[in-house]
């Protein structure tokens, strides 16, 4: 069963990361980890096996890897929301602020669409700018964001709230202060 204690040991903090004054929160040796990985995994399965989601729209590139694994199990249509120039064909773009600059993310045009009902997957949220985008973008696409998941909120970053303002509900596993 699901131990946060047990997953927190597993994350490696790098501060300084990928510049000064960052506490980078690095979640790459879950995957090195079976136990931690399935331990994760089955938590937000087990979230969504009763909900009312049609799709997983997954962030680029660490929100690919664990909702994968709910697709699988779930049985439900896994969409890519990429960083700008890695989709072929037709898309949709929408930029956002980064701290310093922007950036932008996109979806396929035929990703998503009227009536769909999305469950938005990344790996951590911090001020929710990469998160809001995709929302926008799945919108734009005609479709309903039902919620948004990570495995990471920090919340001091205050992504989690700008979320929930908009109306989405945001369901994230642990937080770091
Ligand atoms: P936001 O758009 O400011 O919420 O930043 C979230 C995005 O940046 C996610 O796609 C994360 O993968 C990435 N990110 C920001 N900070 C960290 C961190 O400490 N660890 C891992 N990823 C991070």
């Amino acid at each position: 069963s699901y131990d946060e204690y047990y997953v927190k040991s597993v994350i490696r903090t790098l501060p300084d990361w990928p510049e000064p004054g960052v506490m980078f929160r690095d979640i790459t040796p879950l995957f090195k980890d079976p136990k931690a990985l399935r331990m994760i995994s089955d938590a937000f399965i087990q979230r969504y096996m009763d909900s009312e989601m049609t799709h997983i729209a997954c962030i680029d590139a660490r929100g690919f890897l664990i909702a994968s694994i709910m697709a699988y199990q779930l049985q439900k249509p896994l969409v890519l929301v990429r960083k700008k120039g890695k989709l072929p064909g037709k898309t949709v773009h929408q930029e956002y602020q980064l701290e310093y600059g922007t950036s932008a993310v996109e979806m396929q045009v035929d990703s998503v669409s009227a009536g769909d009902k999305v469950l938005v997957f990344d790996d951590l949220i911090a001020t929710g700018g990469t998160i809001l985008a995709a929302c926008t973008l799945i919108k734009t696409l005609g479709a309903n964001v039902i919620e948004c998941a990570a495995l990471i909120d920090l919340p001091d970053l205050q992504g989690s709230t700008r979320i929930q303002d908009t109306g989405i509900p945001v369901y994230t596993l642990l937080a770091y202060e």
